[in-house]
């Protein structure tokens, strides 16, 4: 199927074969039609699945047909998303897709001056693209009026939740105009979403795309073991290989991703930070050296590169190994974007073996492990891979005269896979 295939309007054609796309993906495919025959939709899917234009185009088509006047201060889209660099995303998304049509759009989002964003919305926009934080804070100051809404997005309900935006979303809600459409996305959908989308849809039709197991099975995968100190020589003897050219790495507090930041700078490896705690202005800057190649390591925590879309990540490497599973999936998604091939690689100590296991047990893929370097811990992959009883045991037995004599080439870990098996699948 092509996009030609879709009953998408001539100025929206243009602009995605001036964007180079030429098949729908998945959710593309079923949500368009879907959105453009006027229901509400509940998509499960997460980022890298194309999800964003799958609610841009219809939205843009279904405004552009119903052109009516803009009325100042009033939005006729609202598109709610978590973080300042979705926003972005998705408008610069909009910007792409509405080149050839008559729409304004806005984005609003915090940690700037908000001036620009006021003159923004002052004559009305046909989109806008906000966080839940600043469209609160600009609705009560009367910059912004929601009851002309015709169509609600919620992007990203999940991690909503997952940041504390509940409250904001419940305040949002019963400000808009009751009949409207609703289209509601998640990558997960545990009880307290299902909660939240069943209080905002009306009879929707749900879409769902690839669950996470099967997006990860395109990236090439693997773990090494190693102890907690020596991670930081491990990511430094990696890097030696100029073929990680494009590298993300993954920390799970604020302070640890600043502390691995000034540890790389300091051995003459260019390196920025992205987290919660960073202005705008240096979020938005590291991403763009990171785009344009001039920062070869990014360092992040969760929140702030969910849904980052940066084309050309060699290699995401997750210095600490997340506490969830879907998490896992999220971080080592921002490589093989659009179809391309990644690299990912996990280090794992002992104390993180139940993190990797709950990922292996979500993903249904054993993690293929590479004893091949120089800060390999026998300790964490006995770890890794046995009970704490079958631990000791192995160590044990290797410490005994006669024991195998090469803990990192014996016994199960041959063929750098567990248990000496490829990596299973299903
Ligand atoms: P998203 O899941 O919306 O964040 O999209 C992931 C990336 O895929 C973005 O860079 C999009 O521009 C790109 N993309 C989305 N749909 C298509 C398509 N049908 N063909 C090619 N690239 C696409």
């Amino acid at each position: 199927m092509k996009f030609t295939d879709l009953p998408l309007v001539a100025p929206l054609q243009m602009a995605l074969k001036d964007a180079g796309y030429e098949t729908p993906t998945p959710i593309q495919r079923e949500a368009i039609p879907v959105i453009l025959e006027g229901h509400d939709l509940l998509g499960v899917a997460q980022t890298g699945t194309g999800k964003t234009a799958a609610f841009c185009l219809p939205i843009l088509q279904i405004l552009a047909k119903n052109h009516i006047r803009r009325e100042p201060k009033c939005p006729r889209t609202l598109i709610l998303t978590p973080t300042r660099e979705l926003a972005i995303q998705i408008h610069q998304n909009l910007v792409t897709y509405s080149r050839h049509l008559k729409l304004k759009h806005a984005v609003i989002f915090g940690g700037v001056g908000q001036g620009n964003q006021v003159r923004d919305l002052a004559g009305g926009v046909d989109v806008l693209v906000a966080t839940p934080g600043r469209l609160m804070d600009l609705f009560q100051q009367k910059y912004l009026r929601l009851d002309k809404i015709e169509i609600f997005v919620l992007d990203e309900a999940d991690r909503m939740l997952d940041m504390g935006f509940i409250q904001d979303i419940k305040r949002i809600l019963p400000l808009l105009p009751k009949k409207r459409h609703n289209l509601f996305f998640s990558a997960t959908m545990p009880s307290e979403v299902q909660r939240l989308a069943s209080g905002i849809l009306t009879t929707p039709q749900k879409v769902e795309v690839t669950p996470p197991a099967t997006t990860a099975e395109k990236i090439d995968q693997t773990v090494m073991f190693v102890d907690k100190s020596k991670k930081l020589d491990l990511l430094l003897h990696l890097l030696k290989d100029r073929t990680l050219s494009r590298v993300l790495v993954f920390m799970q507090m604020k302070h640890g991703a600043n502390r691995i930041v000034e540890k790389l700078l300091k051995q003459g490896v260019n390196a920025a930070g992205i987290h919660g705690d960073k202005s705008q202005g240096a979020r938005q800057r590291a991403l763009e050296e990171f785009r344009s190649g001039k920062v070869r390591v990014l360092v992040a925590t969760d929140i702030a590169a969910r849904g980052l879309d940066i084309d050309g990540i060699s290699h995401v490497i997750n210095f600490e190994l997340p506490h969830l599973p879907d998490s896992y999936v999220h971080r080592i998604g921002r490589t093989a974007r659009a179809g391309a091939e990644g690299k990912s690689i996990a280090f794992c100590t002992a104390e993180e073996k139940s993190f990797l296991f709950a990922i292996e047990k979500n993903t249904r893929q054993k993690i293929a492990v590479i004893e091949d370097q120089p800060y390999h811990s026998v300790e964490s992959a006995v770890a890794a891979v046995t009970s704490v009883g079958k631990a000791k045991a192995a160590i044990e037995k290797r410490q005994r005269p006669g024991g195998s004599d090469g803990p990192a080439r014996s016994g199960r870990f041959k063929k750098n896979r567990r248990f000496g098996k490829p990596a299973a699948k299903g």
